[in-house]
């Protein structure tokens, strides 16, 4: 057993992968040949990331308040606590906050051979965050 007492600051998400607040605890780093990592990630109402894929897929476990999520070509769906979606390998998407709301999630994925989680795109316009609901 390891226990790691939390000595890490809470990261603020760069402007370059987020619109809008968002902040970033570190809840699972590994090591190789470890490769499941995880964070915690808080977003401010309107909040979202950009477009972006992983390599390897991702889970997201919603904590608190209400989201939102949209895979490219697919609706806004609505996400609330205790709903969880998994992201495809490759499949392009974002998450992120009600526009009234705050969200927490649980982030969860794995580092590719290079040590990659994820691969970054442009933002998500207003128009695509205020877009169809599913
Ligand atoms: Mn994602």
């Amino acid at each position: 057993m390891q226990i790691t007492r939390s000595s890490l600051q809470t990261g603020k998400g760069p402007a370059d992968w987020f619109t809008g607040d968002v902040f970033i605890d570190p809840v699972a780093a590994p090591s190789a040949p470890a490769r499941a990592a995880a964070a915690l990630v808080h977003f401010v109402p309107g909040a979202r990331t950009a477009w972006h894929t992983h390599p390897l897929g991702q889970t997201i476990y919603v904590t608190e308040g209400v989201g939102r999520c949209q895979r490219e070509g697919g609706a806004i769906e609505e996400i609330r606590p205790g709903d969880r979606v998994f992201f495809a390998p490759g499949e392009n998407h974002w998450h992120g906050a009600a526009a009234d709301r705050f969200m927490v999630h649980l982030a969860i994925h794995e580092a590719d051979d290079a040590g990659s989680t994820v691969n970054w795109g442009r933002h998500v316009t207003e128009e695509e965050y205020q877009g169809h609901f599913g």
